[in-house]
């Protein structure tokens, strides 16, 4: 056997997660140097639905375990089932989306594995036929490049890094349904609620000013609210610490775990600009960023660069705009 990649496929309730596509993708990237299969792996009460999908967007041979057990995500029984089944498909590499619930089950199933793991993966590279991954640290400033040493190695992807692949099969690829009657022994999932609101107005404004953790406090957010009065169809927004400080509600929360928006003018205020961040707003027509740091990663995808403290930059503005406009 020549070895294989297994994309672990994320689905609510039987519908795939874009960002599963996005593994297909960098499998392809990482199978262009080097002779592997593809294989989708698909866990839950309703795999069989998700298993279909993937067969037909994609091509590739898919696994699906069934069990009504997981009609909820259960971490304890994902990593129960993928080690038992994982194995059999000799894996090389174990591709799983880097999202709240990827993060939870992907490091503990490389210790069951005796695999290494490699999370918060945005590009992959080969020099001299060897295959690398890179992953980016502290804020975004530093990209660290990672080689796999172990013969199974799990690769936790950052959504948004590589584009998704769907859609691309002429014929659609096997689905093995295999079914399982395993419980999880240490834990229950109870139940799901929903975490965010859907409306914030985001979606509507053409321009959104956000809060990042520079802010400070929540006191300063009087300045972002002042400087987003000045544009009409506005909207506040923030990053997930300035949510989960409870400055802003959740449905204010762009990024990964939050809204994603595209508004002809985001300006970003303290914020640092992780990808967690980023992957929410880079579709925006214009970016300003805001921070003292002037190594901040935001700067990299922003139009306009200003390097200042916000508790300054932001009245000084507001009051050269009143003045322009003859309000003082
Ligand atoms: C699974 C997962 C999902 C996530 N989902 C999201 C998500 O949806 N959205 C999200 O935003 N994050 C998300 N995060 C968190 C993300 O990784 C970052 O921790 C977060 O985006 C950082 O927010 P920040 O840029 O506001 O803060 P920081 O990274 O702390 O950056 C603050 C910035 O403000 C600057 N600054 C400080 N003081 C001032 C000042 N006075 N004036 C101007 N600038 C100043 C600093 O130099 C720095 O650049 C997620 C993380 C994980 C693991």
């Amino acid at each position: 056997m020549k070895g294989s990649i297994v994309i672990i496929t994320e689905h609510n309730k039987g519908q795939v997660a874009a960002s599963t596509y996005e593994l297909l993708a960098m499998a392809e990237e990482i199978r262009q140097g080097r002779p592997l299969d593809v294989i989708a792996v698909v866990l839950g009460a309703e795999a069989e639905t998700a298993a279909q999908e993937m067969a037909k967007a994609t091509g590739e041979p898919v696994v699906a375990i069934q069990n009504q057990h997981l009609a909820l995500y259960n971490s304890e029984l994902y990593k129960d089932l993928l080690v038992d089944i994982l194995p059999q498909l000799d894996p090389v590499f174990v591709l799983v989306g880097q999202t709240t619930q990827g993060l939870d089950f992907a490091p503990g199933l490389a210790i069951c594995l005796k695999a290494g793991c490699i999370t918060g993966v945005d590009a992959v590279f080969r020099e001299e036929g060897d295959i690398y991954f890179s992953r980016v640290m502290y804020n975004g400033k530093i990209v660290l490049d990672l080689a796999p040493l172990t013969k199974t190695t799990v690769l936790t992807v950052q959504p948004g890094s590589f584009k998704a692949r769907r859609d691309i099969a002429t014929t659609p690829g096997s689905v093995e349904l295999r079914k399982s009657t395993a419980e999880p022994k240490k834990t229950r999932s109870l139940g799901t609620k929903r975490a965010r609101q859907e409306d914030a107005g985001l979606a509507e404004a053409d321009v959104i000013v956000s809060a990042g953790r520079g802010t400070g406090k929540k006191e300063n957010l009087g300045l972002i609210q002042r400087l987003a009065a000045l544009f009409p169809r506005s909207a506040v927004a923030g990053s997930r610490p300035v949510c989960d400080s409870g400055w802003l509600e959740y449905k204010k929360q762009v990024g990964l775990t939050g809204a994603t928006v595209s508004p002809r003018v985001y300006i970003a205020c303290g914020i640092s600009g992780t990808i967690q961040h980023t992957v929410g707003m880079q579709g925006s027509g214009f970016i300003v960023a805001i921070s003292t740091d002037p190594n901040a990663a935001i700067f990299n995808i922003a139009d306009v660069c200003i390097v200042e403290d916000l508790t300054t930059f932001i009245p000084t503005l507001i009051e050269a705009y009143e003045e322009s406009k003859g309000y003082v």
